[in-house]
């Protein structure tokens, strides 16, 4: 069976760090965190070194983004309209990301004990609790002090998540404390989310969805996960919140094995793109038996095999606690024959590019199944055990982010502030005197620092190397006029003071 290519991963991972993202990045620009994050979280999976000097700059980066009134935003250049917006806009999902990414930065027990230092613990928690609505959910961001965004239990994950990295082991009766959010309905909205196929949605008819379902499981989990690093998991049969949360447990298991297809790469191969791997002649046909080379996973019914539900469902499955019905084999041979790509990380389908999300939870998922050139893996939350272990855990646990930060300056200050400010328009005016339209057919992307107008000469490159399974001879030409487009670029350029962006590969 192929194996890990251990080497393409760390280029892929040292190329989304230190190079800007390719354009088709930009759209997404409010979620940059959550790509630092991924980008962070690879590293250290893959045991890829930070100097000091990068770990002070992502710590440094990511507490920019705390948001004065608690929590964190997405990214330096994005706000809602309206209301205080030069503050930013905080977000759960952001604040998920930063504290992870905080952990993961640490090194050594000295940083890690520190990792949550800085962060603003009291006004976090005050602001956590204002996200849940009466029915136990939780919106994504406050708007006019009230919370909005869906009710799906990715809000809910993330809000558990948070709340037991920054609560600890502490009880209520402890001194200083804040209010905590209401477990009881939280649970009970989760409850109300298994649908009749023993899945789980946002509402019982709604449908059901391995990532919702991750959600609520992981939101349950770390209700009833221990806070403290010596103290021992619970056996599954314990776990009182999921439990409760969790109706029909044997429906929910059969959900997530069905989740499983055979996947036939051949077929693939004949058919067009939004054809391809529309597997399974006959659905009763599936086996966990051998027989089954590759078994992709979907995250809902009739849907294609996607890279990153082999994720959302093994890894529901090991929170769950039970011997995995899954084919563990074969998942790892779809990941590793079939979705891997030549130039290192994993792309969504075969033969697509790899991207920071696939990539990451690629990795994810042979880490879970033990891969030796990854680090231990922790399904809760998404990263090595190690990081979890150096840093979440004992910041949780020891109340050493208790303190509020002490850089009074930091309290007031915007996200947007001048100097981003002042930097986001000049890149506008750059991506209006370096736009090519002769070299891309890439004329109308978002207005950012991220916009490469020798993205689409980028591509063609890759996709040819992709069609001729990475030999570089067959692709001069495309190489050419790539290096073609950054020459033009970079002449006009010239004369403009910033960094320019350097060729990227994804
Ligand atoms: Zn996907």
């Amino acid at each position: 069976m192929a194996a890990l290519n251990k080497e393409k991963h760390i280029k892929y991972w040292q190329r989304c760090f230190n190079s800007y993202l390719p354009t088709p990045y930009t759209s997404s620009d409010s979620t940059r965190l959550m790509w630092a994050c991924f980008i962070t979280s690879a590293y250290d999976l893959l045991s890829i070194p930070f100097s000091s000097t990068d770990r002070t700059k992502i710590r440094s980066w990511v507490l920019s983004l705390q948001h004065p009134d608690g929590g964190f935003c997405g990214s330096p250049t994005h706000s809602l309209p309206g209301q205080e917006s030069h503050k930013g806009t905080a977000n759960l999902a952001a604040t998920f990301f930063a504290l992870i990414t905080l952990a993961i930065a640490s090194d050594g027990d000295e940083e890690a004990k520190a990792a949550f230092a800085g962060v603003r613990r009291g006004k976090l928690l005050r602001w956590l609790k204002k996200l849940q609505r009466d029915d136990g959910s939780f919106g994504q961001h406050l708007w006019e002090g009230k919370p909005v965004g869906g009710r799906d239990t990715r809000h809910s994950y993330l809000a558990s998540c948070i709340r037991w990295m920054l609560r600890g082991h502490r009880k209520d009766d402890d001194e200083p404390w804040e209010d905590d959010v209401d477990v009881k309905a939280m649970i009970a909205h989760l409850r109300r989310g298994q649908t009749y196929d023993g899945g789980l949605a946002e509402f019982s008819d709604y449908e059901s969805h391995a990532g919702y379902a991750y959600c609520a499981v992981g939101a349950l989990w770390f209700l009833d996960r221990p806070s403290s690093a010596s103290s021992p998991r619970p056996e599954p049969s314990s776990l009182t919140a999921m439990d409760q949360g969790i109706p029909d447990r044997p429906g929910m298991l059969r959900f997530l094995a069905g989740r499983q297809i055979n996947y036939l790469a051949e077929e693939e191969d004949e058919d067009e793109e939004e054809e391809e791997n529309f597997i399974q002649d006959a659905v009763g046909s599936l086996t966990l038996e051998e027989g089954c080379r590759h078994v992709g996973f979907n995250g809902r019914w009739n849907k294609k095999a996607d890279t990153c539900y082999v994720w959302w469902a093994a890894a529901t499955l090991a929170m769950l606690g039970d011997p995995y019905p899954l084919s563990v084999e074969g998942s790892r041979r779809y990941l590793l024959e079939v979705t891997q790509h030549p130039i290192g990380g994993f792309g969504k389908f075969a033969g697509t590019v790899p991207d920071i999300y696939h990539s990451y939870l690629g990795l994810a998922v042979l880490a879970m199944f033990g891969d030796s050139d990854l680090k231990e893996f922790d399904a809760g939350f998404a990263v090595s055990q190690i990081s979890n272990n150096s840093a979440i855990l004992p910041a949780a646990s020891s109340g050493a982010m208790s303190s509020e930060p002490q850089d009074p300056s930091q309290a007031e200050s915007p996200v947007w502030d001048k100097q981003t400010r002042r930097k986001f328009e000049k890149q506008v005016t750059i991506r209006a005197a370096a736009r090519a339209p002769s070299l891309t057919s890439n004329t109308s992307k978002s207005t950012s620092e991220f916009y490469d107008p020798c993205q689409a000469a980028a591509q063609q490159s890759y996709k040819c190397l992709f069609r001729n399974g990475g030999d570089k001879s067959m692709c001069g030409e495309y190489f050419q006029a790539y290096r073609d487009c950054k020459q033009a670029w970079t002449e006009r350029r010239r004369g403009v003071p910033s960094k320019p962006k350097e060729p990227t590969s994804e």
